[in-house]
């Protein structure tokens, strides 16, 4: 199959969150399985400045933004063998961040995704690729399956292609004001119900989730919430209407490139049966955070964009009895102004038992997931969640709430089963966050049933290895919609 991905962020060009992990590594379980898969996203200035060969074209194109014609260029790189076009325009993508600052979003979000979707449909006739399938992601890809079933449908060059559309969170959708249309290249008459119309608003979310051949969303659990009026952030009507072509897959992670035995940026390698070099990272990390040197100190890690879904006023509030504990916590994180305040002033506490890290940093991540015996994530919602199964891969045993994707991965003993990976609760309350902590806790003493459990998670298979046939199963059954 010719598959192309339209994703706004693939690691390791840019990365705020697992969309990215997604994006950089679920394209290359499809190319081991032979299919010709591309990906395509817009140039920031991170990848610009990153270090990657990045070959100019010859190719551009130009696109109406709010009625003026806006020129962007096409530039190349490869994520293995794989092609990643780039598309560049300085005006909109040389910039600090992805999608905004702490203070909140770039508030031209609408011309800059605008253009990039409708970039990416020139593109292609430039480039001369007819794809099988378009897997777009998110809200910044969701206006390409709107303006091919929509502004496209007689176009013989994208008759046959099918589309996918992957929601990784549902809480983001891309709502702007009507005005936004013109960035879109659209006119007025898309502003009804049935089409990009939400609460006076447009909604590109919901414009993907309606015009796509199939949707799917990161693990079956959130797929289920998400059709109820409780989870569905507004889309559930949306949803429901879509039920039949929507589906839940499971994320994974790529095992060659998160793995404990080769990591070139943890402290020491190790595996399942030589547990003994975790300990290793354990100390080494705690000496360069300046943590008590202790090995037998649990010491928890928490990895996560700052932002309120990620359940952090449970960590908030249960901070006081944390520090009271014989516990380390080691928390790395960025993201919204109301939580950077929050940490930064706890930052400022010297302590040898809190390390509160505020930056996005790919090598201290591995290090925390080498080093931390618990891995956190209270998460109020979460659509797959990527950290706890990276947690897995490294032997930190996760405490997670109940939800999404974290339901469907994280198994323990109070819930029957005979392998435990990790511990859960239900109630959004700090009360129930303490119960899953503490029982870990506890579980710890026990070393012998505490490293068979680290084991049960590090055996475990998270891989693409599975999920990546369930979308070679979706893109099939989108592909057969469209020949009917
Ligand atoms: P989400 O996509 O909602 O942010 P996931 O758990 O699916 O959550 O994926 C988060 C990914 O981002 C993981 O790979 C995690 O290690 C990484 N990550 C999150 N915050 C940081 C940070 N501050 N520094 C480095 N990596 C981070």
């Amino acid at each position: 199959m010719k598959i192309l991905f339209v994703s706004s962020e693939v690691s390791p060009f840019a990365k705020t969150g697992g969309l990215a992990d997604v994006a950089g590594s679920l394209p290359k379980a499809l190319r081991k399985n032979g299919h010709d898969v591309r990906i395509i996203m817009p140039l920031y200035h991170c990848v610009e400045t990153g270090n990657f060969t990045i070959k100019k074209t010859r190719k551009g194109f130009e696109v109406p933004v709010d009625g003026v014609m806006q020129k962007g260029l096409l530039r190349q790189t490869f994520l293995g063998d794989i092609p990643v076009y780039l598309v560049e325009k300085n005006e909109y993508f040389q910039r600090s961040d992805l999608y905004g600052t702490p203070a909140g979003d770039y508030p031209d979000n609408s011309q800059r995704f605008g253009f990039f979707c409708q970039g990416v449909l020139d593109l292609l006739k430039r480039l001369d690729f007819r794809p099988d399938i378009i897997h777009c992601h998110d809200w910044q890809a969701a206006l390409i399956p709107f303006l091919i079933k929509q502004v496209h449908k007689k176009d013989p060059f994208f008759s046959k292609t099918a589309l996918v559309y992957t929601i990784h969170n549902l809480a983001y959708q891309g709502v702007f004001e009507r005005e936004a249309l013109s960035s879109f290249g659209l006119d007025d008459s898309h502003f009804t119900i049935d089409r990009l119309e939400y609460y006076g608003k447009i909604n590109l979310m919901k414009g993907g989730i309606l015009t796509a051949d199939v949707i799917n969303t990161v693990s079956n659990a959130y797929c289920r919430e998400i059709q109820t009026e409780e989870m569905g952030c507004g889309l559930q009507g949306v949803l429901q209407q879509r039920a039949h072509d929507l589906y839940g897959i499971l994320n994974g992670i790529d095992y060659q490139d998160w793995n404990p035995s080769t990591d070139p940026l943890i402290f020491k390698n190790y595996t399942a049966s030589t547990l003994s070099g975790k300990a290793a990272n354990k100390k080494n990390l705690q000496k360069a955070l300046g943590l008590e040197q202790n090995p037998t100190t649990p010491l928890l890690g928490m990895i996560t964009r700052l932002s309120s879904q990620k359940g952090l006023d449970l960590l908030e509030a249960l901070l006081p009895k944390l520090q009271k504990e014989k516990l380390q916590l080691v928390l790395l994180g960025t993201g919204d102004e109301k939580y950077m305040k929050m940490f930064s002033s706890l930052q400022k506490k010297p302590s040898d038992a809190l390390s509160i890290n505020l930056t996005f940093d790919q090598a201290l991540s591995r290090k925390i997931y080498a080093a931390s015996d618990m891995f956190l994530m209270p998460s109020h919602y979460e659509p797959c969640g990527l950290g706890q199964l990276i947690a897995f891969r490294y032997g930190s045993v996760p405490v997670v709430r109940k939800t999404g994707g974290l339901a469907d991965t994280v198994f323990d003993t109070r819930d029957g089963v005979r392998e435990p990976n990790g511990f859960t609760f239900d109630d959004y309350t700090p009360e129930a966050f303490w119960d899953a902590i503490s029982r870990s806790l506890e579980a710890y003493k026990d070393r012998k049933k505490w490293d068979k459990m680290v084991r049960n998670g590090m055996n475990s298979d998270f891989s693409w290895d599975h999920s990546g046939g369930e979308y070679e199963a979706l893109y099939e059954k989108a592909l057969k919609i469209i020949r009917l």
